[in-house]
Parts: structure tokens; sequence; C-alpha cells
């Protein structure tokens, strides 16, 4: 799916600051930080969002959630918080499906 910028920076087509690369994942900053610490950790096969990796790829998601909590304690945060959004109107803007990794200042709830 070469149209898919999340595709592209797996291939190494597009750059970007890994801070993980597995089989399963890889893991780089948001180009567009909204924490000190702003990772995304996406599975190296693309599907739309967190539920069609779960149902397609159930190895991959589970991969995906613990190198959030690697990549969270290797940017030396014990908070942080995991954000999946799905759908243009909850925010998801790349339809490849990647966690959020976010730490490093207090995080209010409700999000906005
Ligand atoms: P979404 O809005 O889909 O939940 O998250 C997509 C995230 O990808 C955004 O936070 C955006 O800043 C980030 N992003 C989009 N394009 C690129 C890119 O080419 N490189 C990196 N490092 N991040 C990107
Ligand atoms: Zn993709």
């Amino acid at each position: 799916m070469p149209e898919c910028i999340f595709c592209s920076i797996v291939s190494g087509e597009i750059p970007a600051e890994f801070v993980l690369r597995t089989p399963a994942v890889v893991a780089f900053r948001d180009l567009n930080p909204q924490a000190p610490t702003h990772i995304l950790v996406i599975p190296t096969e693309h599907h739309e969002n967190a539920a069609e990796l779960a149902q397609r790829n159930p190895g991959q998601a589970a991969a995906v959630l613990a190198a959030t909590e690697q990549v969270a304690h290797e940017a030396g945060l014990t908070d942080y918080r995991t954000v999946f959004n799905t759908g243009a109107l909850a925010g998801q803007s790349v339809f490849h499906a990647h966690a959020h990794v976010l730490g490093g200042r207090d995080l209010e709830w409700p999000p906005g």
C-alpha cells in the first residue's frame, strides 16, 4: 500500500526518528508532538485501525501494546497515556493502526 505514510515509514522510504524496531512493530517520534514525549507505535503490517489489527493479527496487536510500555519505560515515564484514535471524527488522520504514547506533562481527563 504505497500511498500509506506509515507503510512508507516501515519500509524506510520516509525517514523517522525511530526509537524501536522489531519484526512486528516500529516506534518513532511524532512529527507534531502533543507532549514532551510523544511516540507512535505501529504494527509493521497495514491495518486500518486498532480493532482491525486485533481481529486480523492478534499477535501484532499484542506486540504493539507491549511496545507502548517498553518505549514509555525507555523514555523514563512511569505515568503516560496510550491513545488509539479510530475514525476521522475521533481524530484519526492516518489510517494505519497506531498507538500514541504521550507523557512528560500532566494529562487532563476528560481529553478534548
Ligand atoms: P492520528 O491523528 O491518526 O491519530 O495520528 C497520526 C499522527 O501521525 C499525528 O499525531 C501526526 O502528527 C503523525 N504523523 C503524520 N505524518 C507523520 C510523519 O510523516 N512522520 C511522523 N513522525 N509522524 C507523522
Ligand atoms: Zn500502512
